[in-house]
């Protein structure tokens, strides 16, 4: 079975291009999966705790034959690889990736829920997702995304840093 999913990625220490392209890279490099979209990257202003650098943030698009699990696990995988340390909750982080939808599946377990629970709060997920996918809906709503994006917060905090097409070639 193949299976369509989004990721959010986001970092906000050292070369933030960098280890956003190199966490790409890897997710290109598994072999049970396929990017089909990659977003611009975003420069977005810190949510939460808002006393450390500013964060770059995408959405990528994929299709796997993964499980939710098995994908979670591919994305701490690389999590682990970037040296991702985490010292404050919603800290400064080398790397954080994020599953935001899988199919239109609504998971519940003790280590993933999907559709991630933040999303529709989240700017810095919303916009880079409609960039790629305005037309799809959320499981269980019949709102289109676009609708979200109108609603949620904290816009102004998120500017476009580099164009899809300069970022990265699939
Ligand atoms: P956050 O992303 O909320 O800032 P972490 O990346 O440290 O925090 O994630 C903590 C835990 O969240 C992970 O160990 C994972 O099991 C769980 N989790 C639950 N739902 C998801 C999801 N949709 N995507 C990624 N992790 C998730
Ligand atoms: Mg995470």
């Amino acid at each position: 079975m193949i299976h369509e999913a989004y990721l959010s990625l986001g970092t906000n220490m050292g070369n933030r291009e960098d280890q956003l392209k190199e966490a790409v890279r890897q997710l290109e490099e598994q072999k049970s999966l396929r990017l089909l979209a990659v977003s611009s990257i975003y420069e977005t202003d810190p949510v939460g705790f808002t006393d450390q650098p500013s964060f770059f943030n995408i959405v990528v698009k994929l299709k796997t034959s993964m499980t939710p699990d098995e994908l979670l696990a591919a994305c701490q995988e690389i999590e682990n690889k970037l040296g991702r340390e985490r010292i404050v909750r919603w800290g400064p982080r080398t790397i954080d990736l994020d599953i935001l939808l899988y199919n239109h599946d609504n998971i519940k377990s003790d280590s993933l829920i999907i559709p991630h629970p933040r999303m529709t709060e989240r700017a810095f997920v919303l916009i880079p997702l409609a960039e790629i996918d305005t037309a799809i809906t959320l499981p269980g709503t019949s709102l289109p995304l676009e609708q979200y994006v109108k609603n949620v917060q904290g816009k102004e905090g998120v500017k476009l840093w580099k164009t899809a097409d300069a970022f990265y070639r699939l």
